[in-house]
Order: structure tokens, then sequence, then C-alpha cells
């Protein structure tokens, strides 16, 4: 089967189970795991952040920023289809007790206008607006790059209201990897970074969430809460080592797959309304005959597969897992498609 459900279908390589084998381990509760604390030195390092917090997936993360960020009863900014939102189980009501301002953006993506529009006033009739989100790449939009002079516009709005500003970059090292951006300048932009090792990056699980000393004091505390204080998360974080050493880069071959592939559907008549694909997610959508559905089984009758994300569109996502025999496999099923 040649799986483009998503990149979280990843497997661990020879080389991070050989990392997981050799890793040096303590309990992480206590802060003496070496690996856990290595990982998190690295990644803070990488951002230009004070520290850095193992959590055992991005829901996680972003969930404790938000606790962490606001009180119960505070208002949180987020595009209408962020992951924060729309696939977190309604976590932000159910862990912060805070409530949600979604606004309806381009692909995932607002803008710093909308922004500033959806701050309430000070007025006791309203909830206190305490918290930015923004998603980058944003995972509904098909993988869309934000542009950053958008996210510096924002910022700047954040700063004027004492706004916090979190992001959700789950799949940032895409997106720093398409646009060749130093990570270092998200770190100075951004109060809060969570990005996730278990997709492009091909860990089994984990994410790392980034910010100031105290912001991070205070996020340990809600990891605990949370049940998620693990012990020896070492064997886990060596694959996060090992990922960030070997895994970046490579995400360009990740992207051309996913560019090769569009570029095959995007001789077939059939298909309509691509998403611009700025970096390893396809989103589109068939007429002509085909539905979503009848897609979908013709590609997996092909060992192929694929999500109907919704009644009208498909999602395809390139990974770590997919070679270049793969991709060119599943163009010339696809070419052959009328
Ligand atoms: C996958 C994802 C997350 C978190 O995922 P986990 O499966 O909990 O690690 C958060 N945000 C976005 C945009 C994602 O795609």
């Amino acid at each position: 089967m040649i799986d483009f459900r998503s990149d979280t279908f990843t497997r661990p390589t020879p080389g991070m189970l050989q990392a997981m084998l050799n890793a040096k381990v303590g309990d992480d509760v206590f802060g003496e795991d070496p690996s856990v604390n290595k990982l998190e030195a690295i990644l803070a390092d990488y951002f230009g952040k004070e520290a850095a917090l193992y959590c055992p997936s991005g829901t996680m993360s972003n969930q404790i920023a938000i606790k962490v960020h606001t009180l119960p009863g505070d208002e949180v900014v987020c595009s209408d289809l962020a992951h924060v939102y729309i696939y977190e189980g309604g976590g932000i009501a159910f862990n912060a007790g805070a409530q949600t301002r979604p606004i309806i953006g381009d692909r995932g993506m607002i803008t710093a206008e909308q922004v500033e529009a959806a701050i309430n006033p000070d007025d006791v009739h309203k909830a206190r607006t305490s918290l930015v989100c923004l998603e980058n790449t944003s995972n509904r939009g098909g993988g869309c790059c934000y542009d950053w002079k958008e996210i510096e516009k924002i910022a700047a709005v954040c700063r004027k209201h004492s706004l916090a500003l979190h992001l959700d970059g789950a799949r940032l090292f895409n997106a720093l990897v398409a646009t060749g951006q130093d990570p270092k300048v998200y770190g100075q932009t951004f109060d809060s970074i969570s990005v996730c090792l278990n997709k492009g990056m091909g860990c089994p699980m984990g994410s790392v969430l980034l910010g100031s000393k105290a912001f991070i004091k205070e996020a340990r505390r809600i990891r605990k809460k949370l049940g998620g204080g693990l012990r020896q998360a070492g064997y886990m974080a060596a694959t996060g080592i090992y990922a960030m050493e070997n895994n970046i880069a490579r995400l360009a071959d990740d992207h051309a797959h996913a560019r090769q592939i569009a570029d095959t559907l995007l001789t077939r008549s059939f298909v309509a309304n691509m998403l611009p694909v700025d970096t390893n997610i396809l989103i589109f959508e068939v007429n002509g005959g085909w539905t979503p559905v009848s897609f979908v089984e013709y590609l997996k009758q092909h060992d192929i597969l694929v999500t109907a994300i919704s009644p009208t569109q498909i999602r395809l996502v390139t990974h770590l897992d997919i070679t270049p025999e793969m991709t060119a496999k599943t163009c010339s099923v696809i070419a052959a498609m009328s």
C-alpha cells in the first residue's frame, strides 16, 4: 500500500530505532532524563527560545499553551479552520474554560486587520480577548504557508493590545524548508510555538512546546495535571534528536513529490479547485462522474490510499515513507484515469 492518508503514518527508520536503543534515560518527571533534556535544549536553541517542553502530542502542546495564556472565560482568536478549534475535541473549552472567536480567513490564514477587528473592547459584557493562535503551515488549508509580512503585522497588533501570540507549528518545519526562513525569527515573533515530531519528522510520537522560562515552568505544571509527565521518555525523545539531525532538509523531497502528483492531477479534466500546493498536502475536488468516494475507492484498488475529507474534497499527504518510485507509480495510475 502507498499510504498518502497522512504524514502521521510514518514508521521509524532503522537509524531512528538504533537511536532509541542507544538512548540514555532517566525519570523526566524529576527532570533527570538526559535525552529529553537534550531534545528540549536542541529545540530551544533552534528557535532561539529560552526553554522547551517535550509533550506526548501536538494537541497536548497546543492545549497547554492555550491554558497558560488564558483565564477561564477569556476569548481565543483563531481561524475557523484552525486545528485548535476544529480538531482538538473542544479542548479550548474543556481544558482552559476559554471560548473561541473563529475568523473566516483564506485557507486557514487570517489577517492582522481581521485580528484587530475581533478584539473585544474593555467592557463587562464582553469576554476578555487574551490570545491569538496562528497555524503554519495550515493543515486544512492544504499545507499553505503564511506570508511572513502578515505574521509580523499580526504580532504588532498583539503587542499593541497586550495579547499573547501562539503558533501551532505542527508542520512548521515544512514551512521553514519551503520558505528558507530562519527559525529564530519565529522564536522572536511568537510568545509560544508548538512543533510536531510525529508528522513529517518521522517520529512515532511527540511534540515540543517552546517559550520563555516562566512560560515553560507553568506549562510543565499543566503537563503534569493533564497526565503528560512521562518517566523514561528519553527513548522517545531520542527519535526527536535523530529527526532534528536527519529529517529536516529532506522535507524538500516530500514537497517535490507533492508537486509532481499535483502536476499530474492537473492534467486530468475531472480534477477541480486544487488548493495551491506550498508543501506536502494536496486538497482538491473531482467531478465528471467521479465523487471523492469513488476516487478514493479507485486508487485503493491500485494500492494507493488517500482520504475524502469532506463530501467534496480529497486530501493526499506526502511524507518520509513515500519514495520516488511510489510517487512515480501514483502518477502513472492517475495519468491513466479519465
Ligand atoms: C496534527 C496536528 C496537531 C496535533 O497533532 P497530534 O496528533 O496531537 O500530535 C496540531 N495542529 C495541527 C495543525 C496538526 O496538523
